[in-house]
């Protein structure tokens, strides 16, 4: 009791000096907690941007190292029966150390609660291991966890004896969860980017078959030219371009004469060596955008794009004779294979291929009508070669 009239008389020194003790403590403790507490956010943040699980893990480490103010703080993971290994450490001398459960590991397992080292050097699972690792780690504090089905095991070193408590125990203990956590939402993020990259590679893969099945669905397989359906597509876009552009455009149909008679001397496949043979090397012959198609049996197609009707004749003239002259084949004499040609423009009014190949045909009916090894423009031109 004090007395008003007195101040300070009656006063209990003794307590009052215990309640400023206890006021510091708080004081004290609320400092820590506080200190803790921004390590934590900071770490947190740090945890946002880590994109893996072994960035994730690696920063929670850091976390719990500041937070604790430990010399360095390490995971084991169980490997094999009883056998722990290193997963990720704040310190490269504990990397590679390989630990066997004895005593202290067992106890832990079964409590599933930290546990405080005083002294690493009465510790078997601490013995075997160098003096560079034990140097580092004079007191310890080992917290299991369990990360999935695998068990684990965080530890947290001091470099002096004695200079891990129970403080620090209950510190790990509250922050586990946390590590649990992190580590599971990590591990699920690596699953689900290794799953979406599998998926990509996959859907990649299918792309690129129906890529190449779209290709093969328009390639003539013994010519490799276009078949039938890609010069209709591929023609298709002539048309549209150059009626957009006011461009002339001419189509050539090829026609190998007396075909089945080579077949009946040198026999199918022959016949078949002479028809890619020739579907080859009469592309060769033409420009990069001119287009080349086997339209089916020995009839073939050339789409001429900027060509009137008048240049497009020499053109098929010029294919003709180079047939006429050539061996083609190699068993065959020069001469043996010759081709018929049908030659004309698109009109303007023509806005399919079909139409235009009407027309073309029967321009080629009459170069083989003509006597055959021969060009024939449609009507209006005269034949390029006398017969
Ligand atoms: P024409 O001068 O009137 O065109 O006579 P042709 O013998 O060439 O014409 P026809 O239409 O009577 O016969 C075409 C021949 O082409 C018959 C067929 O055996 C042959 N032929 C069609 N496709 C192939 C093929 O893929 N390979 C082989 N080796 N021959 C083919
Ligand atoms: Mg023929
Ligand atoms: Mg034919």
């Amino acid at each position: 009791m004090t007395d008003r009239n007195h101040p300070g008389a009656g006063v209990d020194y003794e307590e009052l000096y215990e309640a400023f003790l206890d006021l510091e403590r708080v004081r004290r403790r609320e400092a820590e907690s506080r200190q803790v507490a921004e390590i934590l956010l900071d770490g947190l943040r740090d945890l946002t941007s880590a994109t893996t699980a072994q960035d994730g893990l690696d920063s929670v480490l850091s976390i719990l190292r500041q937070a604790g103010g430990f010399a360095a703080v390490f995971v084991l993971v169980e490997e094999a029966q009883d056998v722990f290994k290193v997963l990720s450490s704040t310190d490269s001398v504990f990397e590679g150390t390989v630990w066997r459960k004895k005593e202290v590991f067992s106890r832990l397992l079964e409590r599933m609660k930290p546990l405080v080292v005083y002294d690493t050097r009465s510790v078997p699972e601490w013995q075997r291991h160098p003096g560079v690792v034990r140097e580092r780690a004079k007191a310890a504090v080992h917290a299991p966890f369990a990360f999935g089905r695998v068990r684990a095991v965080l530890t947290c070193v001091r470099e002096e004896n004695g200079a891990c408590a129970q403080t620090d125990a209950k510190l790990l203990y509250r922050l586990m969860p946390l590590l649990e956590q992190t580590l599971l939402t990590m591990r699920r993020m690596d699953e689900l980017r290794l799953a979406k990259a599998a998926l990509h590679a996959k859907s990649c893969a299918l792309e690129s078959t129906v890529q190449e099945n779209r290709l093969l669905a328009r390639t003539d397989f013994l010519t490799d030219l276009p078949n039938r359906r890609g010069f209709f597509e591929a023609g298709a876009k002539e048309i549209r371009r150059a009626h957009r552009y006011g461009r002339p455009l001419s189509v050539l149909l090829l026609d190998l004469d007396h075909f089945k008679k080579v077949n009946d001397v040198y026999g199918h496949d022959v016949g078949d060596h002479v028809l890619a043979q020739f579907g080859q090397k009469c592309r060769g012959r033409l420009r990069e955008h001119d287009l080349m198609a086997r339209l089916g049996g020995e009839e073939f197609a050339v789409l001429l794009p900027e060509t009137p009707v008048a240049e497009a004749s020499q053109v098929a003239e010029g294919l003709r004779r180079f047939v006429e002259g050539s061996s083609l084949a190699g068993v065959l004499e020069a001469g043996e294979v010759t081709v018929s040609i049908g030659v004309c423009e698109l009109a303007p009014q023509e806005d399919s291929l079909s139409e235009v190949l009407k027309r073309v045909d029967t321009a080629l009916y009459m170069a083989k009508q003509a006597g055959r090894n021969l060009v024939r423009p449609e009507q209006a031109f005269p034949a390029s070669r006398a017969s």
